[in-house]
């Protein structure tokens, strides 16, 4: 993965601008930079500078920023120009670049180096791409937070609480004879037990942060002209998906994103679920089964007037089993009722809402109700961190080889056993910050990041 030669790119986005920068990053860029500005740079300094192409025509006059090696974004010596933003003067000072020996880019490629020069560890650098492509101002925050190295720092001292715990235990298993310090078995049980309980507070940070990045996909089903469409619109806050008097007309999946206090929901508007001669409408039918099938809850609506149908159960029985589900009584203002909101008994704290997706009426409610299923509550926005998958499922590994180390710790006759799965459980959590990362996982998270970052 390390490479040592000049890479450039545009770094900002694509079109008219006020201001266009291109980037470029190389272990000495002084030649290049002569060649380009016609001078020598002072390092962090902003210079006035024209900005010359191969044969020494101007391309362009602007600010010229010199970075030297390591005071950089990536460790390397880094040139920053910043000129005129019109896609001609950038691709016209990229060339030039390129003529100067610098090669494109590859995306995240700054960033990459970044992390092989040790300017930031692997959870920091994911970081950098969460804070661009956060799309509500929460996800923002915490991807700043994890920017910051909150995250890293939480999970170092989680690394480190294991290495003292190892320590110990490997000493027992060199000298079984002697006595290592003074601590006691117990002590490595209570110390086990700290370990765990602060890995469960960065889990469930963790699992917060991973809402706000990939919010929570949610199915709305029912039966055709219930009030599918109607919910979503106004879930939504505008016309989206066609409303009519006929039973199915809504033929295919609309997915739309809302946003609630910061949390993305991902919502399908799904084509009734009944039997059907019409072509089109089965195409949509095979595609609501699908996205039900990725969906992290259901919203089955009812049209109160009717009660719950045995069609209605035909549908409730159709999704996965274990898919949390809110039951939706709609069009309650034909009832003139009132919107009501009521829980069900059972372990996956399912509701049922009565309300009319016409008015609006306990559509409020009906919000709450997607946040507390989502596993969010609103007063704890602080302290999250942006976690991506990877991030909870190494978190969840550690969880797991700690709780046996807990089981063989209460034991004390397995200390190989016990070495071994404290070991497990460090690696686990090293894999976040990037201690041990192979070159297929680097090359997958980088790759993702947009060009010029
Ligand atoms: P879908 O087929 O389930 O998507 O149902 P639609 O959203 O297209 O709604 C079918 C019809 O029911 C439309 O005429 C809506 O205006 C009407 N409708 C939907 N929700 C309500 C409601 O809460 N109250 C009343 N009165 N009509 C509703």
């Amino acid at each position: 993965m390390e490479s040592s030669d000049i890479i450039a790119a545009i770094a900002t986005p694509p079109g008219r601008g006020g201001i266009g920068i291109v980037r470029v990053s190389g272990k000495d860029l002084k030649p290049l930079t002569l060649r380009i500005t016609g001078g020598i740079l002072k390092p962090r300094y902003a210079s006035l500078s024209e900005f010359f192409d191969e044969t020494g025509q101007i391309i362009d006059q602007g600010i010229a920023l010199y970075f030297d090696a390591p005071h950089s974004y990536t460790g390397e010596d880094v040139l920053e120009l910043q000129g005129h933003g019109g896609s001609a003067v950038m691709n016209l000072l990229l060339a030039s670049c390129v003529s100067g020996g610098a090669r494109l880019a590859q995306p995240g490629e700054f960033t990459l180096r970044a992390f092989l020069n040790n300017k930031m560890d692997l959870a920091q650098a994911e970081s950098v791409a969460d804070l661009i492509d956060a799309s509500t101002q929460e996800a923002a925050r915490s991807a700043m937070r994890s920017l910051n190295g909150e995250f890293s720092s939480a999970i170092h001292g989680l690394v480190q609480a294991l290495t003292d715990v190892r320590t110990v235990v490997e000493a027992w298993l060199d000298f079984p004879e002697e006595e290592v310090g003074s601590v006691a078995h117990s002590d490595i049980r209570a110390r086990l037990k700290d370990i765990q309980s602060r890995l469960e507070q960065v889990l469930s940070s963790a699992q917060r942060g991973s809402l706000l990045r990939e919010g929570l996909s949610i199915a709305l089903v029912g039966k055709p002209n219930v009030g599918k469409s109607s919910l979503l619109n106004q879930l939504a806050g505008e016309e989206a998906a066609i409303v009519t008097e006929m039973p199915g007309t809504t033929r295919d999946t609309i997915l739309r994103s809302i946003e609630i206090e910061g949390v993305p929901f991902h919502l399908g508007d799904k084509a009734g679920l009944r039997e059907t001669d019409d072509v089109v409408e089965r195409i949509g039918i095979a595609r609501t089964r699908s996205a039900i099938e990725k969906a992290g809850l259901a919203v089955l609506l009812v049209d109160i007037r009717e009660g719950f149908t045995h069609e209605d159960q035909v549908i409730a029985d159709s999704l996965p089993a274990g898919l949390p589900r809110i039951y939706v009584y709609n069009k309650i203002d034909l009832l003139e009722k009132f919107p009501e909101i009521q829980p069900r008994r059972n372990p996956l704290g399912e509701r049922v809402i009565y309300l009319s997706a016409k008015t609006g009426a306990g559509i409020e409610s009906l919000r709450r109700a997607l946040l507390d299923m989502a596993g969010w509550n609103a007063q704890t926005g602080e302290g999250i961190f942006m976690a991506r998958r990877r991030h909870l499922v190494a978190i969840a590994e550690a969880a797991d080889h700690l709780n046996c180390s807990g089981h063989l710790a209460e034991y004390g006759d397995r200390l190989e056993l016990l070495a071994e799965e404290l070991r497990l459980a460090q690696r686990s959590l090293s894999s976040i910050t990037g201690e041990f990362s192979a070159d297929d996982l680097l090359g997958e998270i980088f790759s993702s990041f947009c060009i010029g970052k």
